[in-house]
């Protein structure tokens, strides 16, 4: 199988967790599956660069800002790249203009637009996981871009889907799909699955856990997408198309006890 696997920020926030992740991804390498692997920046990484900008110039260009925050996730990837490596697995860590992300030019809200396929499957023919950024890409100007907020899982969908890959893992700090905010709401219901639709609807009540993008973007390229905790072995939400069941009370329950929150 191909699989992409992305990891979020709270995931890969320190050595602890960088190297937790790195026997996760061997081991699916190790099954005998092709990997690719989208990281976030580490921990608040993306929030602190944000703030250093400000105090340098409050109105910095958009162009500078996605050339700064690009970093972050620069960063995670080569940092996760030297932990499999030293865990005598092979890996190779790639920017967005390494692998050929190609978005659209509005800096702070880019679209991806293509992605080659050439220096991924080259270096996956080599036997090497590939561990790319998410988040950024690269416009028309040959300039950095980035994918707005939280857009890493947009760059693991769109992974996914131009690599026709059977499946794409997107691994948070919580173990799935919730009907309330697990951290916030005591009795949280995890579900076994939910459908792209119901998921697009928590998006918009304001349910943080998948970039709306990558969601839509799941939906119209069908790719099957589970949410699951990088801390646990617990089995995670699928998002597909139809669940058996599906239940509007999800979005009734995510959305009541949100008021609840308030
Ligand atoms: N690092 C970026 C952010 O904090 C992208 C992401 O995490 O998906 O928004
Ligand atoms: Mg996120």
């Amino acid at each position: 199988m191909l699989i992409v696997q992305k990891f979020g920020g709270s995931s890969v926030a320190n050595k602890e967790r960088i190297f937790n992740v790195a026997k996760r991804i061997i081991d699916t390498h190790n099954a005998g599956n092709d990997v690719v692997v989208v990281l976030s920046a580490q921990g608040d990484t993306t929030d602190e660069l944000i703030e250093k900008a400000h105090e340098i110039n409050p109105k910095a260009s958009k162009r500078e800002m996605d050339m700064l925050l690009a970093t972050g996730e620069q960063q995670s990837v080569a940092l996760m790249a030297m932990a499999i490596n030293s865990l005598g697995a092979r890996a190779i860590s790639l920017n967005a203009m390494q692998v050929g992300i190609d978005t659209t030019s509005t800096y702070g809200n880019a679209r991806i637009k293509t992605i080659s396929r050439g220096r991924i499957e080259h270096e996956l023919d080599r036997k090497n996981i590939v561990i790319i950024t998410g988040f950024q890409g690269v416009n028309k100007y040959e300039d950095v871009t980035t994918l707005g907020r939280g857009g890493s899982d947009t760059s693991a969908v769109a992974l996914a889907a131009r690599l026709h890959a059977d499946l794409c893992e997107i691994y948070t700090d919580v173990d799935g799909v919730y009907t309330a905010d697990p951290r916030v709401v005591k009795d949280a219901k995890k579900l076994n699955e939910i459908s792209y639709d119901e998921m697009l609807e928590l998006a918009s009540l304001g349910a943080k856990v998948l970039h709306n993008r990558s969601v839509e973007m799941a939906k119209k390229y069908n790719v099957k997408l589970v949410v699951r905790s990088s801390m646990s072995d617990a089995e995670g939400t699928i998002v597909k198309e139809e669940c058996k069941g599906a239940t509007r009370w999800v979005v009734k329950s995510y959305s009541h006890n949100l008021k609840i929150i308030a």
